[in-house]
């Protein structure tokens, strides 16, 4: 068996092996875990300093994820799904959920109603459907795969997905969406970059939330892929009690620049059944955006995005720094002065 796959088998799933080794109670999350699966890898696990901090939060299920009365898919991903595991709401990208695995189940996931669950059509019809809508629609030029974790399916599924993309004639790119290099980094093996190297142009967005998520052996799977010339990107989620500070995420998108990860957006917490207690206030993301732009490298200022429900598609929000008279741009700069551009 491969490391990676000795790391999932033994990674923690239910509530008696976590509460012998956070010294909790067990009892309250059994009907937790039932309803949204628990996984944690015991690297990730080794992340956690205490009680309820950065790494806790987002990985030990908390009993107030079964009282929020949000809705399972605001964004109407289902709705827009052409063919199972396809969301389709731009005019030339879709998004292609290829697995429903995690090497950890992320307590604020927005796929919570699906993540763990088993794939629909996992014998192989839906993805034969997927290619076949793909190869079907010119205009899309740009695949997503994402679940779920892609890395989660070994190297061969993988390379067969990617196989019958690149056979698309219009399928310019692909991405592949992936926490592993974060929860499960031995997952970042030499093979699989070989194998990833042929489907260039490739490019894979990260997910680090914090920066203690940036441990030796992160950043080496990261100079992996990197060394393999795929360009790495980063998706935030600003979460409470983890992430929302604009010290840690100035620090947390530094960091990711020197283990050459470009930061990407950082989301605003969708309004997901089950993850009300990471949400913050939209002041909090637009003060980090304020605290970012112009004080640190203009590369490690990401988008900050709203993804508006019903499908309406990602909005990227800046603090007030424009205001319009006339033929005058009134033009706010990093310290909050205003600067007039006159058009001419
Ligand atoms: C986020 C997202 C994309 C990709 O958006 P980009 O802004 O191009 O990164 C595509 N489709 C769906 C459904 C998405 O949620
Ligand atoms: S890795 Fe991504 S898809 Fe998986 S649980 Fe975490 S946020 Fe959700």
């Amino acid at each position: 068996m491969e490391t990676w796959r000795k790391a999932i088998a033994d990674s923690i799933t239910t509530p008696e092996e976590l509460a012998e080794l956070l010294d909790i109670d067990p009892e309250p999350l059994a009907p937790l875990v039932r309803r949204y699966p628990l996984r944690i890898t015991r690297r990730y696990l080794g992340l956690i300093g205490k009680p309820g901090d950065a790494i806790w939060r987002q990985c030990v299920p908390d009993p107030c994820e079964l009282d929020d009365d949000q809705l399972s898919d605001p964004l109407d991903e289902e709705r827009l799904s052409p063919v199972p595991g396809v969301i389709h709401r731009y005019p030339d990208r879709v998004v292609w959920l290829v697995s429903n695995e995690c090497a950890v189940y992320c307590r604020f996931c927005m796929r919570k109603r699906r993540v763990g669950c088993p794939l629909a059509g996992s014998n192989g019809r839906s993805g034969d459907d997927a290619v076949r809508y793909i190869a079907a629609t010119p205009a899309i030029r740009d695949v997503i795969l994402s679940g779920g974790d892609p890395l989660l399916l070994d190297d061969e599924r993988l390379e067969a997905i990617l196989a019958r993309l690149r056979a698309i004639p219009h399928v310019e790119m692909i991405r592949i969406g992936t926490r592993t290099p974060v929860t499960l980094p031995e997952r970042i093996t030499a093979r699989l970059c070989r194998m990833l190297k042929r489907y260039h142009p490739l490019y894979v967005n990260t997910h680090f939330n914090h920066p203690r998520e940036i441990t030796p052996e992160a950043t080496k799977a990261c100079a992996r892929l990197a060394d393999t010339g795929i360009p790495l990107g980063n998706q935030t989620v600003l979460l409470a009690g983890v992430n929302d500070e604009p010290a840690i995420m100035t620090l947390l998108m530094q960091r990711l620049l020197a283990i050459r990860v470009r930061p990407y957006y950082i989301h605003q917490m969708d309004l997901v059944r089950g993850t009300g207690h990471f949400r913050t206030k939209v002041t909090t993301g637009l003060d980090i955006i304020g605290a970012l732009r112009g004080h640190t490298s203009g590369m490690a200022t990401p988008y900050f995005v709203i993804d508006a429900a019903g499908g309406k598609g990602k909005i990227p929000l800046l603090p007030d720094a424009v205001e319009r008279r006339g033929d005058t741009w009134l033009l706010r700069n990093y310290r909050g002065e205003i600067v007039e551009y006159q058009d001419r």
